[in-house]
């Protein structure tokens, strides 16, 4: 049986959260119009835009990723906007459905779950607009379901020839992961989520707001209340909030964002890619085939596909032998696929073990030889190896 104390979370979010961070959830709330809390918003919002590595605006929301979206789209939106949406798997999916349930018009690019959005598509569809329609592109930087990272740096570049649109981006698992320059790709809104990059539980998003997202603001009809980023931006100016907000999370984000800092962004996105590469190559040694495109690999989760073993087991003898909490697959890939999160308070050992439990459940339903094992160890310590 899995021992609860030593499981390990290596799926996508919920990710580990430090003991620092743990101790802070423990503390006694305060009051959220005291001053101390005034100070700790004013510390993390600005160790916030250093995260986001922005001028612009960034909003806590109490919430998960998806308010952080909601609110991006229902908050700059108007009944009838024409948008663009980017959909090559679940989360893409899920902005479709937000799009369309608020009465927007919704062109969808769609791409293969596992392949990478093609930006030539954006380009095409945006260079047409010569009547500037379409008033934003909403789509998912690392889609989390299928490993793949999209190409943002160059569909953002598309955004911005455009002249007109937003960029309605979800960063919610490469915020933190790897480079999201906000202003220098001029991204206008950008979603991302405690329980992820963050090292923190559930419960708290951010969202970053361009100027440009501010003017479409004034002009939103959507439907809106407690989302409404009116409201938060308002209360900021005071290092404040307008509803209750989830007082201990903060706490939490204000170690969690001094850890970051202590690490530094590059450190922090070189950590990520090296545990991508040794997961992803140890696979392939493992004799797994990676879901996704191999040039397109997300930095926080990998996936991968089982053939002829069915997944949902292979997850169920890892956790209970292991104590490693795998994910599985969404959807019409459930059974098909695991994947492997790295993302966050993740180390070396962390990413040694599960592929020694990997590698050994293989091993004991007869995959593969003990020596692959070895094999797969010894490419996943070449790919660890800080340069
Ligand atoms: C986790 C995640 C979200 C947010 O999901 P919530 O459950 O609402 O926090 C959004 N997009 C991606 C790509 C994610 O991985």
């Amino acid at each position: 049986m899995a021992i609860q104390q030593k499981l390990s979370l290596m799926i996508p979010g919920p990710t580990p959260v430090p003991e620092k961070v743990l101790e802070a959830l423990a503390r006694h709330p305060i009051g959220h119009r005291s001053k101390d809390f005034q100070d700790l918003v004013e510390i993390t919002t600005k160790n916030l835009k250093w995260l986001h590595q922005t001028e612009n605006d960034v909003l806590t929301i109490t919430g998960s990723g998806t308010a952080a979206m909601e609110a991006g789209i229902i908050s700059t939106l108007s009944k009838g906007d024409k948008v663009i949406c980017g959909e090559n798997g679940k989360f893409g999916q899920r902005w479709v459905k937000v799009a369309k349930e608020f009465g927007l018009e919704v062109i969808k690019i769609d791409a293969e779950w596992g392949t990478p959005l093609n930006p030539d598509n954006f380009k095409k569809i945006l260079e047409k607009d010569h009547k500037k329609e379409i008033k934003a592109v909403i789509l998912t930087h690392s889609e989390t379901s299928t490993g793949v990272i999209n190409d943002l740096k160059m569909i953002s570049s598309h955004i911005r020839n455009h002249n007109k649109a937003l960029s309605i981006i979800d960063c919610v698992t490469s915020l933190g992961a790897c480079n999201v320059p906000i202003d220098e790709w001029e991204l206008d809104i950008v979603a991302s989520g405690s329980q992820k990059g963050y090292m923190i539980p559930p419960g708290l998003s951010f969202v970053s707001v361009s100027k440009k997202a501010w003017q479409a603001s004034e002009k939103s009809n959507l439907p809106k209340f407690y989302l409404n980023l009116q409201s938060y931006k308002k209360s900021l100016s005071s290092n404040s909030n307008p509803y209750t907000p989830a007082v201990n999370l903060v706490f939490a984000l204000d170690e969690s964002l001094k850890m970051m800092k202590d690490e530094g962004l590059v450190k922090i996105f070189q950590r990520h890619q090296r545990h991508k590469l040794a997961v992803s190559e140890a696979a392939k040694t493992l004799n797994l085939k990676l879901f996704a495109d191999e040039k397109n690999l997300s930095p926080s989760v990998t996936a991968i596909q089982t053939g002829e073993i069915d997944a949902e087991n292979f997850r169920k003898i890892i956790k209970n032998k292991y104590d490693i909490l795998l994910a599985g697959g969404q959807d019409h890939l459930k059974g098909k696929i695991f994947r492997v999160g790295h993302l966050g308070y993740v180390n070396d050992r962390d990413i040694i073990s599960v592929i020694a439990a990997i590698g050994n459940t293989l091993v004991e339903q007869n995959k593969i030889s003990t020596e692959r094992v070895g094999e797969a160890l010894k490419i996943a310590s070449y790919h660890l190896k800080v340069s």
